[in-house]
């Protein structure tokens, strides 16, 4: 298994850049998420990654060997498509050995990894049906089979579990971790599901327009997203923004809201113009006493917890809390915020202002 690093890569379609000047390090045994919107350059990146297309600049390496202009054939990798192309003619044995037989491996040792990997797989059982027969599940673990048989240095995945229903894609989600734990080899998965990223990922990047937003375990980029682009992308519902004009003063680790002082966890003078105040909808808590006040507009009882909507003088907002705690639409409702729990963003470029400590959990690639 490898590292893979991508250095300052790039990917221009004629006039169209599709990715920007990207680097990010995958370290060796990750699972690692590339996630986005639709057309941010997520399959691009992971397509340049694996040779399958090539940088219009920069660098790739695949366990410290410069790959940039190495064909996918060259590089021992392996894929795993969305659409599971399996030769539905052969059974199970035949289709996960084939890649083996067509490299001219004696019978022996094919035999032995076909049963290593039906073991992983938990398929020794399907192993003499045909795949005609099989359902999704299996279906999906032969193909997966079929992959990893070659014992590639790093697998490739472009939303893998995209077509599925939901629960299925959840079931199959966890034994793609788990086959992961039991392996211990480098992934790279492309997904635009933030949910499926968090669970799943070791590291995640996030990208929008071609751009690197941030990269990171899903615990920093959930309480440190390093743009307001971030914030809004991971998470639901999203992070709150309440927008204010103002400074974050040096030495002052408060900012005034319309008066009211709020605390923050920073203390820079670098927070001038117009600036927005983050704050994740379960960290909202209700306050009799709290001078900041809004108005609830709306609540959505989902279970254990409520979603409440509340108009603030900066905005709607909408806090998680449990669904016994009272609150009515109508009702004006005194609202607290832990200071922990914030994250200010500039407002003219969306990049989180931190103090120095958390410069180092913010990487913006
Ligand atoms: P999706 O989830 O929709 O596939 P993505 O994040 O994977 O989105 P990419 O497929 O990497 O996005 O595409 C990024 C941008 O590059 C898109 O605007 C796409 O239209 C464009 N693009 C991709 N491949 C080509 C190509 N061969 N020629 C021209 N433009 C392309």
């Amino acid at each position: 298994m490898a590292q893979i690093r991508i250095e300052n890569v790039r990917k221009d379609f004629g006039e169209f850049n599709a990715v920007k000047s990207s680097t990010f390090t995958v370290e060796d045994g990750e699972f690692f998420m590339l996630l986005g919107p639709s057309g941010c350059g997520k399959t691009t990146t992971l397509r340049m990654m694996a040779g399958l297309e090539l940088p219009t600049s920069g660098k790739i390496y695949i366990g410290g060997e410069e790959v940039g202009m190495k064909r996918a054939s060259e590089r021992d990798i392996a894929f795993v498509f969305q659409m599971f192309a399996l030769y539905p003619h052969m059974n199970v044995r035949r289709n996960i050995s084939y890649p083996l037989v067509s490299q001219g491996m004696r019978k022996a040792e094919v035999a032995a990894r076909v049963a290593e990997v039906a073991k992983i797989l938990r398929i020794e059982t399907i192993l003499d049906k045909p795949v005609g027969g099989l359902s999704g599940g299996d279906r999906q673990r032969v193909a997966l089979g079929r992959a990893i048989v070659r014992n590639p240095k790093a697998f490739f995945m472009d939303e893998p579990l995209g077509a599925l229903d939901a629960e299925f894609r959840e079931h199959m989600a966890e034994e793609l971790r788990a086959l992961h734990d039991r392996m211990g080899a480098t992934t790279v998965y492309v997904t635009h599901d933030q949910l499926e990223a968090m669970q799943m990922g070791d590291k995640i990047v996030v990208m929008n327009h071609g751009v690197v937003e941030q990269f990171g375990k899903p615990q920093q980029i959930y309480d440190w997203p390093a743009t307001k682009f971030v914030a809004k992308f991971i998470g639901s519902p999203p992070m709150n923004f309440l927008e204010f004009e103002g400074s974050v003063k040096a030495g002052s680790d408060h900012v005034n809201l319309s008066g009211h002082m709020v605390k923050v966890p920073m203390s820079r003078d670098d927070g001038l113009g117009k600036l927005a105040l983050g704050i994740r909808p379960e960290h909202i808590r209700f306050k009799d006493s709290s001078a900041y006040r809004g108005r609830v507009i709306a609540v959505e009882y989902l279970g254990t917890t409520q979603i409440v909507t509340i108009e603030t003088a900066h905005g709607e907002i909408k806090a998680r809390t449990p669904s016994n705690q009272s609150a009515h639409v109508g009702e004006l409702i005194g609202l607290n915020f832990d200071s922990r729990n914030l994250t200010i963003f500039d407002s003219a470029t969306g990049n989180a202002l931190v103090s120095e400590a958390n410069e180092e959990v913010l990487n913006r690639g």
